[in-house]
């Protein structure tokens, strides 16, 4: 095999990239979301997030490229529409929106008074869907967990970003399930998620993020201060070095390890045969690869999509859409 041959075939640091160039979009992030809670059908969907048909159009093809949804027609008052249903590979997503759900609540102020509770309905109880091992079945904390990198090209790099302006969302926060403004500050973004990524890996300075990003400094810097703003990372004086500051995640930015953690995981489908993942991420309590699941804190048991229920949620208004 020519070395152009294997460079198309194994694109460096391809899988992560993809699924965060996927992900790391705040109207991608908020269709799928839409699409848990049911809300399937065109309209619905452009009503809901009061997105642009060319936008939204856009998200759906490549998602529907992707392979995470299925488009379907169906009729109504004579005319043929289409509906969209995540498939499995979509439906594999349901821990990160959980994740995502967890830190908000634990971390972002305000957002446990407006955010429904889960009940494990195994047990009766109310929970908080901790992350776990799926090998051990015990909780982890990012600090049992060992990372390496196994792509050295800047793995966390995106080609492109597109910012979803916080303007473009503003009468989102009306609605608390719709609107995660911090988790959207580090996924909404791809450099911002880049950034998160790159620290959890053990980047602290200013020169380490550019050089595995391959990011410019003008971006850089704008993400960095944004990531402090919102408490994710945090600054120290460094001593010795001629960069003025090392950055560090505070709690609440590694306490979104989890939502991190199942991305990795999700990632891993876009490997070819026999290519390496970028990040390999290790349990050292049992020393066996970390495959992610979600626990419930009561009763031990791993977290079944099909055995959990929110409080409350919304639910699609058909009265003006005959079925
Ligand atoms: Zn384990
Ligand atoms: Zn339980």
């Amino acid at each position: 095999m020519t070395e152009a041959t294997a460079r198309r075939i194994h694109p460096a640091g391809d899988p992560l990239r993809r699924a965060l160039e996927l992900l790391g979009d705040q109207w991608t992030l908020l269709i799928l979301q839409s699409l848990f809670l049911r809300f399937r059908r065109y309209e619905e969907l452009r009503l809901r997030l009061r997105i642009s048909p060319t936008a939204l159009s856009g998200r759906l093809r490549d998602m529907v490229a992707a392979g995470m949804l299925d488009k379907t027609p169906y009729r109504d008052s004579g005319r043929t529409r289409q509906e969209y249903r995540l498939t499995e590979r979509g439906l594999e997503l349901w821990p990160l929106f959980i994740s995502i759900w967890a830190w908000e609540r634990e971390w972002v102020q305000g957002r446990r008074d407006v955010l429904p509770s889960l009940r494990h309905v195994d047990c009766g109880q109310d929970t908080e869907a901790p992350l776990g091992c799926a090998t051990c079945v015990l909780p982890v904390n990012a600090r049992d967990v060992v990372s390496r990198r196994l792509d050295t090209k800047g793995a966390a790099g995106a080609t492109t970003s597109k910012r979803f302006r916080r303007k473009d969302a503003d009468f989102l926060s009306a609605d608390p399930l719709m609107f995660f403004p911090d988790t959207m500050e580090l996924l909404g973004d791809r450099w911002a998620t880049g950034v998160v990524v790159s620290a959890m890996l053990g980047a602290r300075h200013f020169s380490e993020f550019e050089r595995e990003l391959g990011i410019g400094p003008g971006v850089l810097s704008d993400r960095l201060t944004r990531l402090v703003d919102v408490d994710v990372l945090c600054t120290t004086t460094a001593t010795t070095r001629t960069d003025a500051h090392a950055y560090r995640l505070t709690p609440k930015g590694r306490a979104f390890f989890p939502a991190l953690a199942f991305i990795a995981e999700w990632a891993r489908e876009f490997e070819v045969e026999g290519q390496k993942p970028d990040i390999m991420l290790d349990h050292v309590v049992c020393g066996q690869r970390l495959r992610p699941i979600l626990l419930c804190e009561h009763c031990g048991k791993a977290l079944d999509r099909d055995r959990i229920v929110f409080s409350h949620v919304p639910s699609p208004d058909r009265a003006t859409q005959p079925t």
